[in-house]
């Protein structure tokens, strides 16, 4: 027994923050601004469909693999109708448990021990887990604040970017619209990491949860770029386009080689799930643009509101373009330490919030940085902010 229970490729990945801040808020009773979630359900008709789907025996059974052919196809025609890219939903389309299987999947898939993942840091937390099951090895590209005139804002240093990449990369792991950032990478950037990936012969995996979520400039799928159809795995969910985060249905969209491949590794993680959900997500897919505009307009009110009050508080504001997060510089409060900050603040405030730090290898890089979600009601928002405002001087 003199071995430790828990392998050694894991060790490092033992509790995550967003469940760690979230029991934090529960304990101490506090507004909770870590971990992103909505506080209010998705439409209530596609709830609806859920319960419908459970009561008329629709998915209650195991559904077919790869997913049901309805959801497929709502998905293959929501690329179609937003991005213009064709997929064939029998070959080309595979549903998930939520963007996070289908991440693991994709990397337990097309990694080989020892190859090596770019991925932009800060970075999601399954990342590097994802990648360390995988065997593979992570080498981060730090998105940076910023500083020049205008809104804060963090962009991807191109040349780094392409210094990181090594005979033993054999994938990029792409986040637009970007947790916990907010940045949503711009056609340049996109170009840039496509030109890379072709030139070097990479596939890329996006993880795209967040592509309704964008409030400034637009989303611009990697797989749309000439050459990039071919060797890019994209990966969204319902989370955080329907505000069903508990539901975990995702998705994985690419031509059929790489679906096949991804889809392996699937079968043996999850096999199949949330059968009656995929009839709801189907639905969901098939509501007009208005829901997902008002799903917008109605982030972008909030964003302005927190980062308003944010500022008001005293932090540094990092503007985001999407997402539902907001950044912020803690340095102006007298604060260096943004684990310490957010450790503190519940029992100074009453709010929780996610420091950054975590998402780093370079944990300096993110040092005085913390993670505010805006997916609240206005009430709670603006209870939170005067709480932040009351307790800056604490
Ligand atoms: N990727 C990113 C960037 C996320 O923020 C999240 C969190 N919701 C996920 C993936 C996980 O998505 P899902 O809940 O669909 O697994
Ligand atoms: N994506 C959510 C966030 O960034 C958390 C999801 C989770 O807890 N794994 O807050």
């Amino acid at each position: 027994m003199g071995r430790p229970p828990l392998s050694s490729r894991l060790t490092p990945f033992v509790t995550t923050i967003f469940a760690e801040m979230s029991a934090l808020a529960v304990r101490t009773g506090s507004i909770n601004l870590g971990q992103g979630f909505p506080d209010t359900d998705g439409p209530a008709e596609v709830a609806e469909a859920a319960v419908r789907a459970i009561r008329e025996g629709r998915g209650n059974q195991y559904p077919p693999g790869p997913g049901i052919p309805e959801l497929r196809r709502a998905v293959a025609e929501h690329q179609r109708r937003w991005y213009g890219l064709e997929w064939d939903p029998d070959t080309e389309v595979l549903v998930t448990a939520g963007a996070t299987e289908a991440v693991a999947a994709a990397l337990l898939a097309l990694l080989e021990p020892g190859d090596e993942v770019i991925a932009l840091e800060p970075y999601y937390d399954s990342y590097a887990a994802g990648i360390a099951m995988a065997g593979a090895r992570r080498v981060p590209v730090t998105l940076r604040p910023d500083t020049g005139a205008g809104a804060p804002a963090y962009r991807l240093d191109l040349d780094e970017l392409r210094a990181a990449v090594t005979p033993a990369t054999r994938l990029i792991l792409l986040n637009s619209p970007h947790n916990p950032t907010g940045t949503v990478l711009d056609r340049t950037e996109l170009e840039a990491v496509a030109a890379l990936a072709r030139e070097r012969d990479l596939l890329v995996v996006t993880d795209e949860v967040y592509e309704h979520l964008v409030f400034d400039g637009a989303h611009i799928p990697l797989a749309t770029l000439p050459g990039m159809r071919e060797r890019t795995v994209s990966i969204s969910s319902a989370g955080k386009s329907y505000s069903f985060t508990g539901w975990k249905v995702g998705w994985v969209t690419a031509p059929a080689p790489l679906v096949a491949a991804v889809r392996t590794a699937k079968q043996y993680l999850t096999y199949v799930s949330a059968g009656p959900f995929q009839y709801a997500v189907a639905e969901a897919l098939a509501l007009p643009d208005s829901y997902l505009t008002g799903l917008r307009a109605d982030l972008l009110r909030k964003r302005d509101l927190l980062a308003a009050g944010l500022a008001e508080a005293g932090l540094r504001v990092f503007r985001p373009a999407g997402t539902y997060f907001i950044t912020a510089d803690i340095t102006p409060l007298g604060e260096k330490d943004g684990v310490a900050y957010c450790m503190s603040l519940p029992e100074r405030c009453g709010v929780v919030a996610v420091p950054t730090q975590v998402f780093y290898d370079d944990p300096d890089a993110g040092r005085s940085i913390v993670r505010f979600a805006f997916c609240k009601k206005d009430e709670v928002l603006a209870e939170a902010v005067r709480r932040l405002k009351e307790g800056r001087s604490a």
